[in-house]
């Protein structure tokens, strides 16, 4: 199969973890037969640095001609670098916030898996972390609270502020349909989260979530407030496989999800719009503390990269051949510095892409 992939290595660690996502990448394409074509685009400070901005429109153009966008991060120390003396919509995040609109990536997926080797670094009690979880938000991106109207006014010397959460049904089905097509890709069942005991979006949201399940009859479905979610993620998070969410409650249930998995460094994303294309990077930032040391943790860029494989290409074989080379490096003690613990060996961002790369073969 040929692939057509469009790569942001962007700044920070981002060159570095790229680098070694693409060397995973390669390796399976060496062993199943693919051909992975790459090509290379700017984004953030290394845009600014050599255009001016952060996104230009021939960089979108070749995003928009991939299959697919396999991202680092973007962005620098926030206090000392020159591109946060730009104003905002010159700054390196205004790219990413231009690719996403202009490839109108409106779902993020993103997955919090606790390993059982990583289990230490989980906040939760044992008896809770000890049986490891694999969970995956989809949250809705580009509608509700974040995107209505708002206003601030002042009535009768009183200051007012309007902030309006609007969903059509339009919009919460594509979402539901990308949220079942992933649950059956997975233990298939659907926990779609809503609010509906006070909002109205929240009734509509669950009654289309309920039409697009009668397609999905071998998909479990189970509607739960957000409230109870909140509780239940810290509570038992290995009841969850996909949660279906709206945007602002999904906002903050994949940071609380992100937080009880303990390890920034192993934590990959995706945001797809309604074909199979899509844009996979890690969810954490370019860590410009540890930048050109070679002591980045690749790994959520690899499972990132597995994703793409996933849910862009169908190529689901391959992407477990990723996801347990992961796994067994992780079991065979080797660890980068943020996953560290005792009796493990410690390596940096080059020999863990090795090793991962040793066991995809
Ligand atoms: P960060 O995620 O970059 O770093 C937070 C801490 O985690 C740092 O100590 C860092 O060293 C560590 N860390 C992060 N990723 C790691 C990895 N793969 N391996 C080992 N350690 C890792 O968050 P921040 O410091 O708040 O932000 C730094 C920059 O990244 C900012 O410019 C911010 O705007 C940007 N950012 C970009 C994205 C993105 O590109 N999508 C997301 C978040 C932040």
């Amino acid at each position: 199969m040929e692939l057509k992939i469009t790569c942001i290595p962007g700044d920070g660690i981002g060159p570095e973890i790229v680098a070694e996502a693409k060397k995973v990448l390669d390796a399976v394409a060496k062993k199943y037969g693919h051909d992975m074509q790459y090509t290379d685009i700017l984004m953030g400070g290394a845009s600014i640095d050599v255009h001016g901005v952060p996104l230009t429109d021939e960089a979108v153009a070749t995003a928009k001609s991939a299959d697919a966008v396999l991202m680092g991060s973007i962005g620098g120390d926030t206090t000392t670098s020159p591109w946060y003396k730009l104003p905002p919509n010159l700054r390196p995040e205004a790219g990413l916030l231009g690719i996403r609109k202009a490839l109108n990536l409106f779902a993020n997926l993103r997955p919090a898996v606790l390993y059982e080797e990583l289990a230490q670094a989980c906040p939760l009690k044992q008896e809770i972390s000890e049986t490891g979880f694999d969970m995956l938000i989809m949250r809705e991106l580009t509608g509700g609270l974040y995107f209505g109207e708002r206003k601030t006014v002042e009535e009768n010397g009183v200051r007012k502020a309007i902030d309006t959460l609007t969903y059509d049904e339009n919009e919460i089905r594509r979402i539901a349909v990308k949220g079942f097509d992933i649950a059956r890709k997975r233990r298939k069942k659907v926990t779609s989260v809503d609010k509906a005991n006070v909002l109205d979006s929240s009734r509509l949201w669950r009654a289309v979530v309920e039409e697009v399940a009668k397609d999905y009859p071998d998909v479990t479905l189970e509607h739960m407030l957000v409230d109870n979610c909140a509780m239940q993620l810290v509570k038992d998070p290995a009841q969850f496989d996909v949660i279906l969410t709206e945007n602002m409650f999904g906002d903050i249930l994949s940071d609380e999800a992100s937080m009880v998995t303990g390890s920034i460094g192993m934590l990959a994303s995706a945001s797809l719009n309604d074909t199979k294309f899509g844009l996979y990077e890690p969810s954490h930032g370019s860590a410009p503390d540890i930048a050109g040391k070679d002591m980045a943790n690749p790994i959520a860029t690899i499972l990132s990269a597995s994703m793409m494989l996933r849910y862009s290409f169908d190529l689901d074989k391959e992407a477990d051949v990723i996801d347990g080379a992961v796994k067994q490096v992780l079991r065979d003690g080797y660890r980068t510095g943020d996953i560290m613990s005792e009796g493990c060996e410690k390596v940096g961002c080059k020999r863990m892409g090795d090793l991962i790369v040793e066991r995809v073969k």
